[in-house]
């Protein structure tokens, strides 16, 4: 009976093909929190293609992106992304719901679905071009999505995956850090308290490197408390400067930015490969201040000279991007359940307190992650 539904109907079970709305905080323009606003008439997901699947969600992790995102933030860019050929009027992203972190469990899948099954408890970190969490569904490419660590509630798992794909891509993709090639390397990440901080000291400590993170004083204890070796305080002075008096780095993970790079570089080991990955870059900035093409050959340009610069004195320049992805979840996935990275929840809202969530977010000093209960 099945095989013999038509195509498009297989994709669907009973329980969703009869939901055409479903409650969601959406944004309608881009601006301060007041844009936020809650119905209960979002669009509900459809699958249209067979690798896709649709996640109840059960709880929504928030990130500066999603204060960014909100004011309009790499809207050229995630325009392009969501409508290569320029077909749709501008504006057509919207009503846009914001929320990159999901925990929840497997609604629907698309016929090509193989690796999970309606009520899987899973996990993903949604690309920003994508409908996001704060919603009762999203729908993702199954590629992007991992079985949830059995040992974490929802509203934990919420709290790992978009900062932990990020540090993933920045740390293994473009630094080439590996679980078996950390022991008795020296590390330091510049923005160890926040969402991507506390995440990677816990990472490349599971992985045997000697880490060291840059912080407010307040943070100290609990950096240390998730293995970091060494901790310097930013706010006591210039940071370079105690900085400089230590034994030199292999890699450096730059989650702070500014005038970092003036003086970073000068802490690799030269002429032994080390790596300076920056996770704050302009590439969104140019794109949405020069359009599509010429954004992309301005911050081509600009990160093709600077890793020249810095190559001819011996050290590697990198810029780390978010980049999704269900098989690094399903390592981190690894990673969590054998205790070795915890997350860090600092503070959970509900889902009727979505603006105050933001509002946490947008004040800054994170000490972690903040995280939505959806149901
Ligand atoms: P958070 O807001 O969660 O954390 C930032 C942390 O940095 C806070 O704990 C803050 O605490 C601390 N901090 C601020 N200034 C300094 C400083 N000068 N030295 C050391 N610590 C400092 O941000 P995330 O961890 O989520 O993201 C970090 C950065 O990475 C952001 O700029 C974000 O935009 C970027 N990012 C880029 C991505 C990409 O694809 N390129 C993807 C994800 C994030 P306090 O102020 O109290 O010291």
């Amino acid at each position: 009976v099945h095989s013999s539904l038509p195509r498009c109907a297989r994709l669907l079970s009973t329980s969703s093909r009869c939901r055409t709305v479903m409650p969601a905080w959406v944004i309608d323009k881009y601006g301060s929190n007041e844009v936020l606003r809650f119905t209960k008439n979002a669009s509900f997901p459809i699958i249209n293609y067979p690798n896709e699947v649709i996640v109840k969600v059960f709880a929504a992790g928030l990130s500066p992106i999603d204060v960014a995102m909100r004011g309009g933030y790499g809207a050229a860019t995630l325009s392009m992304k969501r409508d290569p050929l320029n077909i749709k009027q501008s504006g057509s992203e919207f009503p846009l719901v914001l929320g990159r972190d999901v925990s929840g469990v497997i609604m629907e899948c698309g016929l090509d679905v193989k690796h999970f099954r309606e009520g899987d408890e899973v996990w993903a970190a949604i690309p920003p071009w994508k409908q996001g969490s704060l919603a009762e569904f999203v729908l993702l490419s199954a590629n992007e999505v991992s079985h949830k660590p059995k040992c974490l509630s929802h509203i934990e798992a919420a709290a790992i995956p978009y900062v932990a794909t990020t540090a993933w891509s920045a740390l293994v993709n473009t630094g080439g850090l590996r679980k078996d090639n950390c022991a008795n390397k020296r590390i330091l990440i510049l923005g160890g308290s926040g969402g991507v901080g506390t995440f990677a000291v816990q990472m490349v400590k599971a992985w045997g490197a000697h880490v060291t993170v840059t912080c407010s004083q307040n943070a100290e204890q609990f950096l240390r408390g998730l293995g970091a070796d060494h901790v310097v305080d930013y706010t006591a002075g210039p940071v370079e400067e105690p900085l400089s008096a230590l034994e030199k780095f292999d890699l450096i993970l730059d989650n702070v930015g500014g005038d970092t790079e003036s003086w970073a570089l000068k802490l690799l080991k030269p002429w032994s490969g080390a790596k300076y990955v920056t996770l704050v870059t302009p590439f969104m900035q140019n794109t949405d201040r020069l359009g599509v093409a010429d954004g992309m050959m301005q911050s081509a340009a600009t990160v093709a000279s600077k890793a020249l610069k810095h190559l001819m004195k011996g050290v590697h320049y990198r810029w780390g991007f978010f980049a999704p992805s269900g098989c690094a979840l399903d390592e981190i996935r690894d990673m969590v359940d054998a205790k070795q990275i915890r997350p860090v929840v600092e503070e959970t809202f509900s889902f009727s307190q979505v603006p105050q969530a933001f509002e946490k977010v947008e004040k800054g000093h994170a000490r972690g992650k903040t995280v939505v209960q959806i149901s």
